[in-house]
């Protein structure tokens, strides 16, 4: 289910989105931001919710994030704990689902991109420019 919710703001060189997150379920990223290189989807599991099916991807690696609440994540059937601050990479071909089980909600971020896509970053990609700081 996708619930949008947010008030939108542009630059000429950002796009950003304010969502209830207390009060949605799903948010896809990459069409509402124009991301061209990943997808990000921001979501709330309620307690007793989670995946209906069991998927894995043609050629996306997906990180998940847990930000808050705990739940389980499950990848070729094996079951792991997951709770604020744990991070999982699946690889594409890894199937998996995930529920909350427990009685609280459960927020994480998705993000997908393309396995081995990545060629530079951080310090390779970076360029510190010769701007100070000013707010
Ligand atoms: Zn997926």
């Amino acid at each position: 289910m996708i619930i949008m919710n947010g008030q939108m703001s542009k630059g000429q060189n950002f796009t950003s989105i304010q969502v209830d997150w207390a009060n949605m379920q799903k948010v896809f990223l990459k069409d509402t931001l124009q991301l061209t290189g990943m997808e990000v989807s921001l979501n709330r599991l309620p307690p007793g919710e989670g995946s209906h099916f069991r998927h894995k991807h043609k050629q996306n690696e997906e990180l998940f994030i847990i930000v808050k609440g705990s739940g389980q994540l499950q990848v070729d059937g094996k079951i792991i704990d997951v709770r604020e601050g744990t991070s999982i990479r699946v690889a594409p071909d890894g199937v998996r689902a995930i529920r909350n089980n427990s009685s609280e909600d459960l927020y994480y971020i998705c993000i997908q991109a393309k396995e081995g896509s990545l060629t530079a970053y951080t310090k390779t990609d970076g360029i510190i420019t010769d701007k100070t700081v000013e707010w």
